[in-house]
């Protein structure tokens, strides 16, 4: 069962690559693993108490040899890419990634603390306290090896007829959170009234990362699906299958998931949430997959009476069910067996966890080493339990000057926009009063949710790792079904307070800022307002524009799907889309792998519309003021590396090869430099002449 991934990208991040996605494939968070030796360097390994100090601008993290208007990713963030390695244990690096990792260490002591006390906890405290101690105990896991595995397994095996699918994959999907269980269920709004929530019944049913990965012919994807097929065979040999067999097994896997992933739209059809919007009542979905059982699926996740689906894909439950009709009952029971294994073994012992981080991890990525314990459990804690966490996180660093200081610049930028739009030359009026419309309806939500999520019908027992999971992940599964027919909660937040990303619902118009994001060096109360508004500023804009994207400008002010652009309008918005798609279209990711910008067409857009609005709401606010310089810098020039050095990163091939694939996200470098290059702004702070590479001569601008 699904938990927080939504369909339509609903949730629009700033990064998607913060952290590195070590369990198996469309599944957004991440999970612990086995046993390994610390990663990073003796003496950094530690619990820290405070979180370490980076000025939000840091000129030692830059470059100053580089020609700022040559290359002003590499003026702003030379330095930073030189003294920041990639850890071992990392698939990129990041300031972003160093930030989280810098947060995990901050909860590891919170949680370290809580594990080892056993009275004066909260009953909120025990839980994660609890949660994390028994993550922690290395030796009781390893004593049980497949054990915990072993009631899925054996209930696998019992099942008869090919009618009992349903109820089975009913109890496993409330038991497991990956999409690789033949296809995803649970509840989302509905895109033709956002004040509904009604199921949804999603694509699913795959181990790799995408669908391209089991079409693309190209050499490098051959050898993907390759090592894909001796992951498989080794991890059904871990389950005790004789090698003959477990090869067989895999290429039966294969055959299976190769022809659900053809079914499957692509990354940029998906972008389009009316490829993603078909409504029908329970008649629908049977006539779909008729040979699926759905009365008894329904009836065993507990929502035996809902009778208002959105099957996002039907191409797709059509082939599900062919899948069904032309396989084996035990065919089908060894797809299952691996899936299942897949989904738990970062939860088992050593060998199943070392199997599944080599692969997905190290094959996928380029990760070198296993991250050590304490961090994978910190990350479970965090996707489990995450507000509970959370509540610890913020009540320890998140002030309420910085809640006021960072809603004011939301309130700024939010004024640049509706200047903006009101002066816009390219937007008639129809659609302008519309547009701001939308714009006033958006909800600022700041470092945390004003209501706690309550985790009370939760059971975490001490020494139970497998056994907490599997209850959280019910707990989840069942609170996002629970939520169909009942009204919109629309204070809830799709991140939890800790982590160092950003989004924006289109839906739910709203736009979020989790503690975890709003702190240095991303956000600096001890340093002008210059490199904040860059940096924290660009972020607030970018999710901003969001809502008004290829993607976030087919929902309307409500979070409905509705189109409210005039036909002229609509046709002027992709023209100057276009220009960036075009632009992004040249540069190149990995070997001669150029950036999909049609995927990447919703981030770049938003970036430069973001750093735009970013730009004009720091000279409102600051017009009062005489600014100085500083650092040997002026104010100007303090904004634009400020806003460079949240993007400093470093990225292994690997990892750059499946970001192609699958993130909307354009690389650092691009994020800063496709930006100048549209900006006089820039032009002007750095003196760059006309012809040099960060001018060009026909800009692009959408806001
Ligand atoms: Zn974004």
């Amino acid at each position: 069962m699904k938990t927080c991934a939504r369909s339509l990208a609903a949730l629009l991040v700033l990064m998607s690559a913060v952290v590195f996605a070590q369990a198996p494939a469309q599944k957004p968070a991440t999970s612990p693993a086995p046993a390994a030796k610390s990663s990073v360097s003796p003496g950094e390994d530690k619990p820290v108490s405070s979180l370490p100090y980076t000025p939000s601008l840091d000129v030692p993290s830059m470059d100053k040899t580089a020609d700022p208007c040559v290359d002003f990713y590499q003026y702003s963030c030379g330095g930073w890419t030189k003294n920041n390695p990639i850890p071992a244990d990392q698939a990129s690096w990041s300031v972003y990634g160093k930030l989280a990792q810098d947060n995990q260490r901050f909860l590891w002591g919170i949680l370290d603390d809580l594990s080892k006390k056993t009275s004066g906890r909260t009953p909120t405290q025990q839980k994660i306290g609890d949660f994390f101690a028994a993550c922690m105990d290395e030796p009781a896991i390893e004593k049980l090896g497949a054990a915990p595995l072993k009631p899925q397994q054996d209930e696998i095996a019992a099942f008869k007829t090919k009618k009992d699918l349903a109820a089975l994959l009913a109890r496993q999907h409330l038991s497991n959170s990956t999409g690789g269980l033949l296809f995803n269920f649970g509840s989302d709004q509905d895109f033709a009234d956002s004040s509904q929530i009604i199921a949804f019944a999603e694509a699913g049913g795959l181990g790799l990362p995408d669908r391209d990965y089991y079409t693309k012919p190209e050499a490098k994807s051959a050898e993907i699906r390759q090592k894909y097929l001796a992951h498989i065979q080794k991890m059904m040999q871990l389950l005790g299958d004789s090698p003959d067999v477990a090869k067989s097994e895999a290429q039966t896997i294969m055959e299976i998931e190769t022809a659900l992933a053809k079914s499957q739209l692509t990354r940029v059809q998906q972008r389009d949430p009316h490829n993603l919007f078909h409504k029908m009542d329970r008649k629908g979905l049977q006539d779909l997959a008729p040979d699926f059982d759905w009365n008894t699926y329904l009836t065993t996740v507990g929502i035996a009476d809902v009778n208002t689906f959105n099957v996002t894909q039907p191409e797709f439950y059509k082939e599900l069910n062919r899948q069904l009709q032309n396989n084996s009952l035990d065919d089908i029971k060894v797809y299952l067996r691996w899936h299942v294994a897949s989904a738990n073994a970062p939860y088992l012992s050593a060998k199943f966890v070392q199997e599944n981080f080599d692969f997905y991890s190290h094959t996928l990525r380029g990760v070198q080493q296993q991250p050590p314990r304490w961090k994978r459990c910190v990350r479970l804690v965090d996707r489990e339990l995450g507000e509970a966490l959370g509540q610890e996180f913020v009540n320890r660093t998140f002030t309420t000057t910085t809640k006021k200081s960072t809603l004011e610049m939301t309130q700024r930028i939010e004024q640049a926009m509706e200047d903006d739009l009101k002066q816009l030359t390219w937007m008639g009026p129809e659609t302008k009063k519309q547009a701001l419309e939308k714009l006033h309806s958006v909800v600022n939500k700041i470092g945390y949710p004003d209501k706690w999520r309550d985790y009370s019908a939760i059971e975490i027992r001490p020494g139970d790792f497998l056994g907490n999971v599997k209850r959280s992940v019910a707990f989840e599964a069942h609170r996002q079904l629970n939520k169909i027919g009942k009204p919109l909660d629309r204070g809830e937040w799709g991140m939890t307070p800790p982590t160092v990303n950003a989004y924006y619902n289109p839906q739910m118009n709203d736009i979020n800022f989790p503690a975890g994001v709003l702190q240095p060096p991303l956000y600096d109360a001890k340093l002008d307002d210059a490199p904040n508004y860059g940096n924290t500023g660009g972020t607030i804009g970018h999710e901003l524009t969001h809502g008004f994207d290829d993607e976030g400008r087919q929902f309307d002010a409500k979070g409905n799907l509705r189109d409210w652009w005039t036909s002229e309008d609509s046709a002027q918005f992709e023209k100057r889309a276009q220009c960036i798609v075009d632009q992004y279209a040249q540069y190149v990711i990995v070997d001669d792998i150029k950036i999909n910008s049609k995927l990447t067409e919703g981030e770049d857009v938003a970036d430069l519309g973001g750093l735009v609005l970013a730009y004009v709401a720091w000279k409102q606010a600051t017009s009062n003021q005489k600014l100085e310089n500083r650092e040997g810098f002026t104010p100007d020039q303090r904004f634009f590396v400020g806003y460079a050095q949240w993007a400093c990163e470093n990225q292994r091939p690997e990892n750059l090869r499946v970001s192609a694939i699958t993130n909307p996200h354009s690389p650092g470098k691009y994020r800063v430099n496709g930006l100048m290059v549209n900006m006089p702004e820039f032009q002007k702070a750095f003196s760059c002449k006309a012809g040099q590479p960060m001018v060009r001569e026909n800009r692009c601008r959408v806001w």
